[in-house]
């Protein structure tokens, strides 16, 4: 199925990886669970689509290049298919 053209955090030079969790360097929260508004590591491991609501409208993107195909996402997914 073909994805309709919506920023991930794949594509903002701000998404950044840090231990176990995915973090905005601007700031913004992008997990709204309690807790530091980071997103946990194991959504881009399985490839998730991260097409964050609050990335849609932020003044802040910087994108990086084209979106990540899915089939280039993840990598828990290409390890079970092994
Ligand atoms: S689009 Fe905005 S909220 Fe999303 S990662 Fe980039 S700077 Fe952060």
């Amino acid at each position: 199925m073909k994805e309709t053209k919506k920023r991930t955090l794949y594509e903002c030079s701000h998404a950044r990886v840090k231990g176990e969790s995915i973090y905005c360097d601007k700031g913004y929260t992008l997990c709204i669970r309690p807790g530091d508004g980071h997103l946990e590591i194991s959504r881009l491991a399985g490839g998730q689509r991260l097409a964050l609501s609050i990335c849609q409208s932020c003044p802040d993107y910087d994108s990086m290049g084209p979106p990540v195909p899915p089939e280039e996402r993840g990598w828990l997914k290409k390890k079970v298919m092994k």
